[in-house]
């Protein structure tokens, strides 16, 4: 006993098997159910662990059948007992524990519990906003329960992994400046330096570069990241890296690191043998070929360039969007045999809705083609096609003509083909590296270039003598990761020598005074003999979500918060006192 008047368990509840018939054990957790068998009352009785069936009768001890009397859901409870076999014809094999019982001879009641405002029951169907109004009751089903665990287990394999690699674990700070990343900082007001403003971080990136000059050579951080944006399914205003960074590297030895890190993760984890390396492409060839820098190649579907086929065609359209320079791209339909016509007009309307002017469809009907253009196309074109795109009998090929860019249609076609055709997800995990980003992208909006990663990315040293000359040409030495068509990761080499970094400063049309305030630390910290250094973020919540097999970060975040960033458990955000503001000089509107 202790001597707050409960006795301390010796077992989790989950862990009791038959081995342990026989034996006495004390349990403390929550009443799940309690079921009144006139007379015998039967508990579930939880813990972090799992479920164990508790038996008061009063036949065999009087006491704590009174005391399992008052119980109701919720009640949080220590009992002692026997362990001892069920009945066979209330055997349970749905539980890890369902072959055996504790015969109660000892309850105390800890503490008592409100009505829940929803059953505390695994994958009863519940409203968002209530699970989030009373989390800590959600987590107590196991449903809500798992992802957490799991994600403790991610976190847990990786510190082992980058531990035993040499990578030291150092803090960065909260309260900080901005480090761009190209979202909304979140801005804290400072009470010793009025007027004056911290900003949270968006990644520790500026702060790892300057660890790398400090000479810690392999540095990572499970770092908590601020972002002011618009929410979604996959983001959170605040979420965790895994963030790493380490000296003296090229693109390669980041990519082989990290291949080994998450064949181990998977290995210990979810118990999956990945085989690495994982597969790796240019940033130019996942563009060409899926249409998009996430590609998915679970599913084939792949995009080809047929523009080869009608360079002589009779058939104007191509013609003259090949004579623009233009090209015909499309792909070969999965899963979808000889549709009726509503089908593929469907199709023409998704590639409208997606942008595209038109599409063209055809389905191979023998040694022709089924299509509206079909009048316009020689045989020796339509065998080409037939063959290039190797359609059997009663296949699409759908194709999609333009000067301009396709890629955002034909991977929105290819999507939608996959949702509405496919097979569901082939089993498996398609992990692999998209490489050689592009250094900067260019902002009609603001008619100005801006970086494609961020501005401290190097560009290869064979481009150098194109950067200003041609800066959309130039590619970096980036890489992203990307898991069955979501990134979880970026990084990339970083540029250490200062004038270099001046050089894209300018590109980006940062005047000097402005590098000079922003930026001013990082060169400063450059020109104290800087090692070449690199490294990768990733995101840990869009991580264990994938592997959780979750559609939404918020299940893998103890926490979360909704969509319009709320938290609905607390009220935050809220307003604050007067005297709060009267401290931190800001005017109350
Ligand atoms: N700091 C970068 C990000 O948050 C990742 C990196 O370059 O390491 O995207």
């Amino acid at each position: 006993m202790t001597d707050r008047g409960w006795k301390k368990r010796t077992r989790y509840c989950g862990t009791l098997r038959v081995e342990d018939v026989g034996r006495e054990v004390t349990l403390n957790g929550w009443v799940q159910k309690r079921r009144d068998h006139g007379g015998v009352i039967f508990l579930d009785l939880r813990d972090v662990s799992g479920l164990m069936q508790v038996v008061f009768n009063p036949e065999i001890s009087k006491a704590p059948h009174e005391v399992a009397g008052e119980l109701r859901n919720e009640y949080v409870i220590s009992c002692r007992g026997k362990v001892s076999p069920r009945p066979a014809d209330s055997i349970n094999p749905r539980l890890a524990t369902g072959e055996v019982e504790v015969m109660a001879e000892e309850a105390t009641i800890i503490s008592a519990s409100l009505t829940p405002p929803f059953e505390i029951q695994e994958e009863s169907d519940v409203d968002e906003a209530l699970r989030l109004r009373y989390r800590y009751l959600d987590i107590r089903r196991r449903d809500q329960l798992e992802p957490l665990i799991l994600r403790s287990r991610v976190a847990a394999a990786v510190r082992t992994f980058l531990d035993t690699r040499g990578f030291l674990e150092i803090e960065t700070p909260m309260l900080t400046k901005s480090t761009p990343e190209g979202a909304r900082d979140f801005v804290v007001p400072s009470r010793l330096q009025p007027g004056k403003f911290y900003a949270l971080p968006q990644s520790p990136q500026l702060f790892k570069q300057l660890l790398m000059v400090a000479g810690t050579d392999r540095y990572y951080q499970i770092a908590r990241c601020f972002r002011d944006e618009d929410m979604r399914s996959d983001r959170q205003l605040e979420f965790t890296q895994i963030d790493l960074e380490m000296s003296f590297i090229e693109p390669q030895d980041i990519i082989s690191i990290m291949d080994e890190m998450f064949v181990e993760l998977f290995r210990q984890v979810l118990g999956k043998d990945l085989a690495a390396p994982f597969p790796r492409m240019s940033w130019k060839e996942a563009m060409e070929a899926y249409g998009t820098d996430r590609p998915d190649p679970r599913w084939g579907m792949v995009i080809r360039d047929f523009s080869d086929i009608f360079t002589a065609t009779d058939f104007k359209l191509f013609r003259s969007v090949l004579g623009e320079g233009g090209r015909v791209r499309g792909l070969k339909v999965e899963g979808l045999i000889s549709p009726p016509r509503r089908e593929l007009d469907d199709l023409v309307s998704e590639a409208q809705r997606l942008g595209a002017g038109g599409l063209v469809w055809m389905v191979r009907e023998g040694e022709s083609l089924r299509s509206p253009v079909a009048k316009f196309l020689s045989q020796k074109e339509i065998e080409a096609l037939t063959e290039e795109a190797e359609m059997g009998e009663g296949e699409v090929l759908l194709l999609a003509a333009g000067s301009g860019d396709l890629n955002a249609v034909l991977a929105g076609l290819r999507q939608y083909c996959i949702t509405r055709f496919a097979q569901a997800a082939p089993e498996g995990w398609a992990l692999l590296w998209v490489t050689d980003f592009p250094l900067f992208d260019w902002d009609e909006n603001e008619k100005r270039f801006k970086s494609n990663h961020h501005p401290f990315t190097s560009p290869p040293r064979k481009s150098l003598d194109l950067l200003e000359e041609d800066p959309l040409q130039v590619t970096s030495d980036s890489y992203d990761m990307v898991l069955n068509g979501v990134e979880i990761g970026g990084g990339s080499i970083r540029i250490h020598d200062p004038e270099l970094q001046n050089r894209i400063f300018k590109i980006l049309g940062l005047g000097q005074e402005e590098v000079e305030e922003k930026f001013g630390f990082l060169l400063e910290a450059l020109r104290y003999g800087a090692p070449p250094h690199g490294g990768i973020a990733y995101g840990l919540d869009r991580l264990a979500m994938l592997m959780a097999g979750k559609e939404s970060i918020r299940e893998v975040i103890a926490f979360p918060k909704t969509q319009s960033g709320l938290d609905l458990m607390t009220g935050a955000p809220d307003i604050i006192s007067q005297a709060q503001l009267r401290e931190l000089r800001i005017k109350p509107i």
